[in-house]
């Protein structure tokens, strides 16, 4: 069903259109054609002419400023033949037409003089007029933007039938959400069976989750199966330098929609108006921000029940800083979680994007899913295409199950840095750094498998880096677990002190998120058994897990603030402690490891697990602790 109708012209505007035509047809014919109404003549070199003129053959000449018209001397009285030619500046020429003779007088002055001065006046006015009425014409198509256009609403219409047509079946790994989407276009599709026993028809649907997870995918994906007008705009394009565009845009978007309706209007990145009205900003809020918000919400208030159908769908990824107005019933009163996929969900977008590129026999994408925790759909899409493009470059017809180990390690590590060259003693450092985190995680439980140690310079900061894969899907983290990760992630340090006795500057992102950990564990987690199971940050923590930004504190009590500090520092040094014991304790392990790290480069797979069995707990062990 094509909706884009085209904007019927009205009948003033067929008026200028045709003085337009008219008036152009005229000034063609003036500009062109100065010739068209009189007798077209032979034209000939000046010099030619006054050679005739010296001969005596001349009968009578009419001299312009720019053009002279000739007449010859006819045989037996017939007139002669008439020619005309372009003069040069010569004072001399009417001494001599007189001396031979010649008829001659200066040419009249053009008799459609009032004509053409007519046509000066009005012309210019006209195409002013025509260009007018033309940007008009375009501003007032549905989708399209005009220069007169600005309080319009930018939607972009979905016509259905189009080649990129989005389904559910695209979608993978959100089940609870399709299932409630699908639920929503069977509203729209028989609205009867659900007013019929008085339900009534959720007006705005709220899409919550973090970046990636595939929200406007499954906008589309509505758009593709609800059948019905599909109106797309993003939360952005409401917001303008001038206050009041927002608001009439929304105006002119709701009504737009209530035309066409049963519809759907699309709200991407609604946070982008949807801000919180207390939390504004420096300057006293922003006043345009607030108008369009305002105008939202009358909107969504205005179509009532009887009227006709018109869901409002909507996206974000930060939920909490939405205004409280916005969510209550009758607004968007459904939210709808959009998480990061588990295991085989990933294992199903996978399925999706791969079915696009030529897969090797080999690949095994249950393999992939289960090594990419916490990948969003995005990142897996991303992660085939880098897979194919390795292939690609590595001159291969498939794709190959090695291609997608290194894209992955591209994701989480960053690209290799061949040219970055390390000098001896370096490499040395790095190598002992990078095993002394692989033995400390190996010891550590809950925090997947040591992968592969490698001392290949990649990404923005590592030298060289232990890549550490879960096994399973997380959701939850003991408070022992998250000791033995910041002791992992002091275990590269640890190693440069047990082996150097000195310490090197490639520890300080290490310690930087070590100190984070610790520092959630206290003022987030309450795991401080000191301070209590209080939240000592501000605010929601970020809704969804793995979302590490850092939240300003509550306003603290002096004591307290240095309470907290003692519990950090206590945590990451008892850590620290822990990393150094099982290093000494494997002292050994660490040499022959490090040894055959510095030969090759790169340890993995078989030789790297076989290599980590043989790391012995150390005596302070993870449960004797505290
Ligand atoms: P969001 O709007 O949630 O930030 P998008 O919908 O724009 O994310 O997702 C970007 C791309 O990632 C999609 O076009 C799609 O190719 C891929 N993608 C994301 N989530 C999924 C999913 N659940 N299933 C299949 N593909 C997905
Ligand atoms: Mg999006
Ligand atoms: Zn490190």
């Amino acid at each position: 069903m094509p909706i884009k109708d085209k904007p019927t012209p009205s009948r003033p505007r067929l008026i200028a259109n045709l003085l337009l035509g008219v008036s152009g047809l005229f000034l063609l014919t003036n500009l062109f054609l100065p010739g068209a109404f009189g007798t077209q003549n032979t034209s000939v070199p000046y010099s030619l002419f006054i050679h005739q003129v010296q001969e005596g053959e001349v009968k009578q000449a009419s001299v312009g400023q720019n053009q002279i018209r000739y007449q010859l001397k006819g045989e037996n009285g017939t007139p002669g033949d008439v020619y005309v030619t372009t003069p040069i500046f010569d004072l001399g020429l009417p001494n001599l037409l007189e001396e031979k003779g010649v008829e001659f007088a200066a040419t009249p002055p053009p008799k459609n003089g009032w004509f053409t001065s007519l046509l000066g006046w009005v012309i210019p006015p006209l195409i002013f007029v025509g260009i007018w009425q033309f940007f008009l014409a375009r501003g007032s198509g549905s989708g399209q933007q005009g220069v007169l256009s600005i309080g319009k609403s930018k939607a972009k219409v979905y016509v259905e039938g189009e080649s990129d047509k989005v389904t559910f079946t695209d979608v993978a790994g959100v089940e609870e959400a399709k299932t409630e989407l699908v639920e929503i276009v069977d509203f729209l599709k028989t609205p009867t069976r659900y007013t019929q026993i008085g339900a009534r028809i959720p007006k705005g649907v709220l899409l919550v989750g973090p970046p990636g997870t595939g929200k406007t995918l499954l906008a589309k994906a509505v758009a593709g199966e609800a059948g019905v007008p599909f109106f797309s705009i993003s939360g952005s394009e409401f917001v303008e330098m001038f206050v009041g565009v927002g608001s009439s845009r929304v105006r002119d978007l709701f009504d737009q929609a209530k035309k066409q309706a049963p519809c759907i209007v699309f709200i991407d990145e609604l946070d982008a108006i949807g801000k919180s009205r207390s939390s504004g900003g420096f300057y006293g809020g922003n006043d345009e921000r607030e108008q369009t918000l305002n105008q939202l919400l009358t909107e969504m208030d205005g179509f009532a029940a009887g009227d006709a159908t018109v869901i409002v769908l909507a996206a974000t990824n930060r939920p909490e800083s939405l205004d409280p107005a916005l969510l209550r019933p009758g607004r968007f009163d459904r939210q709808v979680l959009v998480d990061r996929p588990d295991l085989s969900g990933r294992e199903e977008i996978l399925n999706i994007h791969a079915q696009k590129v030529k897969l090797g026999q080999d690949v095994d994408l249950r393999a992939i899913a289960t090594r990419t925790p916490g990948f969003a759909g995005a990142d897996l899409a991303n992660l085939v295409n880098e897979a194919a493009l390795l292939a690609a470059r590595n001159q291969r017809q498939t794709v190959a199950q090695e291609d997608f180990a290194e894209a992955i390690e591209r994701v989480v590590a960053g690209l290799e840095k061949k040219s970055r060259v390390l000098n001896e003693t370096e490499k040395k450092i790095v190598a002992y750094h990078e095993v002394g985190h692989a033995l400390v995680g190996a010891l550590i439980p809950g925090s997947g498998r040591v992968e592969k140690i490698s001392i290949v310079p990649r990404g923005m900061a590592a030298l060289g880096y232990t890549l550490q894969l879960p096994t399973e899907d997380r959701f939850l983290m003991n408070e022992m677990e998250l000791r033995g990760q910041i002791a992992t992630l002091l275990g590269g340090r640890s190693a440069e002190e047990v082996i150097f006795g000195s310490i090197t500057t490639g520890a300080s992102n290490d310690l930087q998120r070590a100190t984070d950990l610790a520092e959630r564990m206290v003022t987030t987690y309450g795991m401080s058994k000191v301070l209590g199971p209080l939240a000592y940050q501000q605010g929601q923590q970020a809704m969804f897990l793995g979302d590490n930004s850092p939240n300003p504190r509550r306003s603290l009590s002096e004591d307290t603030a240095k309470a907290i500090d003692v519990e950090v520092k206590d945590i990451v040094e008892t850590a620290h402690k822990q990393a150094l014991a099982i290093l000494e304790a494997n002292r050994e392990l660490l040499e022959t490891i490090t040894e055959q790290l510095l030969e090759t480069e790169v340890i993995e797979g078989e030789k790297l697990q076989s290599l980590l069995n043989q790391v012995k707990s150390a005596e302070l062990s993870l449960s004797n602790l505290r």
